[in-house]
C-alpha cells in the first residue's frame, strides 16, 4: 500500500520524576513523532525520544531526507525502506540523530502493519507470550539519600514490582558499597536487583566494586563501561560471576553482534529508539536468542511490552511511565507483569489534548 503523506511533530515531556545518574542529570524529554498515512487512510504512528537535545534536529531530518523515501516506496516494504534510509544518510548517519529518526519511521510503519493486519503488534511480531515480568527503574537514581533509596525499594516491591534498579558510580565506592547492601537487606532475597553505572568506570574500577558486592546477589550489571569499547567488557566479564548488561547506548546490531561473538555480555538491553527502530530490534532479538542470551530492553516501556511480548528470551520491561501525561489509556501491572493492550497496532492511545500542551513544533 502506498504511503499518501507524512506528518511530524516534536513534543517536550518533561520527567515526573527528579533524574541523575553517574554521568547526568536531566529535566527534559523530547519525543519527535510521526504519522505515516497509505492511500487507504490508516495511520502508523512512531516516535523516538532524546533527554532533551536533538529533537529539532531529528524532525528536520526526517522531513529532509526520510519523508522522500517514504512518498515513494510501498509501506509493507519495511526491511526495504529501512535499508534505503541506513544508506542515503550513511555519511551523516549510521546511528546519532539519523538513527532516532529512522526509529521514528521503522516504529510508524509496523503501527500501520499491524493495524492493517488488524492485530496487536506483539502478534505481527511472533507473540511469544502474553504477558511481560516488569521491574522498577523509576527511582534508585544517585542523588536520593541512602535512606530514600531504601524506603523507595521497599515500597515499589511492596507495589508488586518484580525487581528494582538502582544507580551507582558515586565517587565514593565504599559508599555505593552500602548502598546496595542496604538496599538489598530492605527488600529482602526474593526482588530482582539490578545495578547501572551508566558507562562511568573503567575495567578496573568495575572490577572493584563487582568483587565487593557478589553476596548481594545481583541480577545484572548495567553499562559499567563506556559501551563501545567490548574488549574492557571482556576482562570484565572473566572477572565476576554478575551477568553484565548491555545495550541502551548502542545504536546498530554490529556492535551487538561483536558483544555476542566476544561473549562480552550476557544480557542485550537494545532500545527501539536508539537502535534505528523495531526492525533492527528483532534482528538482535532473535541473534540473542540463538545465542543463549537474553533481551530486556531499556525505557520505552509503552512499545517494549510489545517487542518482548514478541520473544521466547526477554526478561523484563522497564518501567518508567514517560508518556503516562500523554495517554489515555495507560499500562497497569498485574501480578507484576504488563500485559500489550489488545488493540490493532502497538495501541498505544495518545490524547491529542494532552499532547498539544507539550508540542514545541
Ligand atoms: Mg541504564
Amino acid at each position: 500500500m502506498k504511503i499518501k503523506s507524512v506528518r511530524t511533530s516534536l513534543y517536550d515531556i518533561p520527567p515526573q520524576v527528579q533524574r541523575t545518574d553517574a554521568i547526568q542529570a536531566f529535566v527534559s524529554m523530547e519525543f519527535p513523532f510521526i504519522e505515516i498515512e497509505d492511500t487507504d487512510g490508516v495511520v502508523g504512528t512512531g516516535f523516538s525520544y532524546t533527554i532533551g537535545k536533538g529533537g529539532e534536529a531529528i524532525k528536520q531530518i526526517i522531513d529532509a531526507y526520510l519523508t522522500p523515501i517514504l512518498l515513494k516506496e510501498d509501506a509493507s516494504n519495511i526491511d526495504r525502506i529501512w535499508n534505503q534510509m541506513w544508506m542515503e544518510t550513511h555519511w551523516i548517519g549510521r546511528g546519532g540523530i539519523v538513527g532516532l529518526g529512522m526509529a521514528a519511521v521503522d516504529i510508524a510503519l509496523w503501527d500501520l502493519m499491524a493495524k492493517r493486519a488488524e492485530i496487536p503488534l506483539y502478534q505481527l511480531l511472533g507473540g511469544a507470550r502474553d504477558t511481560v515480568p516488569v521491574y522498577n527503574t523509576d527511582g534508585g537514581w544517585l542523588h536520593l539519600t541512602q535512606d530514600e533509596l531504601i524506603r523507595q525499594s521497599a515500597e515499589y516491591v511492596e507495589q508488586g514490582f518484580k525487581g528494582i534498579k538502582i544507580k551507582v558510580g558515586l565517587d565514593n565506592l565504599h559508599e555505593d558499597i552500602a548502598r546496595i547492601f542496604a538496599v538489598r537487606k530492605a527488600i529482602g532475597k526474593e526482588p530482582f536487583l539490578m545495578i547501572d553505572a551508566n558507562m562511568k568506570w573503567n575495567a578496573r574500577e568495575a572490577i572493584q566494586l563487582a568483587c565487593r558486592i557478589e553476596e548481594a546477589d545481583i541480577f545484572w550489571f548495567e553499562e559499567p563501561i563506556e559501551a563501545d569499547d567490548v574488549d574492557s567488557h571482556v576482562i570484565l566479564h572473566e572477572n565476576t560471576i554478575i551477568p553484565i548488561a548491555i545495550g541502551e547506548t548502542i545504536y546498530n546490531k554490529y556492535v551487538f553482534q561483536e558483544y555476542i561473538a566476544q561473549g562480552a555480555a550476557d544480557i542485550l538491553q537494545p532500545d527501539a529508539a536508539r537502535v534505528g527502530g523495531i526492525t533492527e530490534w528483532m534482528k538482535v532479538a532473535h541473534t540473542a536468542e540463538c545465542f543463549g542470551l537474553s533481551v530486556s530492553p531499556h525505557f520505552l516501556m509503552d512499545l517494549h511490552v510489545h517487542l518482548s511480548a514478541a520473544i521466547p528470551n526477554s526478561l523484563f520491561v522497564e518501567y518508567i511511565p514517560s508518556l503516562d501525561p500523554v495517554l489515555s489509556d495507560t499500562l497497569k501491572l498485574k501480578d507484576g507483569h504488563f500485559t500489550p493492550p489488545n488493540r490493532p497496532g502497538h495501541g498505544i492511545l495518545f490524547d491529542k489534548q494532552k499532547l498539544k500542551q507539550y508540542q514545541i513544533s
